[in-house]
């Protein structure tokens, strides 16, 4: 499990996801930190304007490859407020990016959005290590994973219990 030191960029993600949600987005946030501890880049969800592959975790797996070396990106570390989807899972590993702490869980999403009634989204919510297996994942984080749970109530127009 994360450490304490890196409670800040959890609950940044989650901050972020907030952020997303205030501007009618889906609310997912991610940041992403060198071996020493530095976030160096963050995003948020970026669908609402109608390309929904604008997840933050792919276009911090972007800017890495683009920005950093392999061997940073190898020592990296991307925190996320929900698990990666297979696209930027797959995207992660691609660009040979390090370990993952997501707060809540793909597995947790799909049942908190069958309680809202939500639809199935067209691609398939797989456990990161189902598509990228070397990369190493922590989570959910007990307690923060209720605050992503709240919001996403909310995304879809339901009060968080
Ligand atoms: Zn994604």
């Amino acid at each position: 499990m994360p450490v304490e030191s890196e409670m800040h960029h959890l609950r940044r993600c989650v901050e972020l996801a907030g952020e997303a949600l205030a501007e009618g987005d889906e609310p997912f946030g991610s940041v992403l930190v060198d071996a020493s501890g530095v976030a160096l880049m963050e995003d948020r969800n970026r669908i609402a304007g109608g390309d929904r592959t604008r997840h933050p975790e792919f276009a911090l797996a972007r800017w890495a490859v683009e920005h950093l070396s392999p061997e940073v990106r190898a020592a990296a570390t991307v925190y996320t407020s929900g698990e990666h989807c297979p696209m930027c899972a797959a995207a992660h590993a691609w660009v040979g990016l390090g370990r993952i702490v997501y707060v809540s869980s793909s597995a947790q999403l799909v049942g908190w959005l069958s309680e809202l009634g939500v639809p199935e989204p067209p691609v398939r919510p797989l456990p990161i290590q189902s598509v990228a297996p070397g990369v190493v994942v922590e989570g959910p984080v007990a307690g923060l994973a209720e605050e992503v749970r709240g919001l996403h109530c909310r995304y879809h127009g339901a009060a968080p219990e």
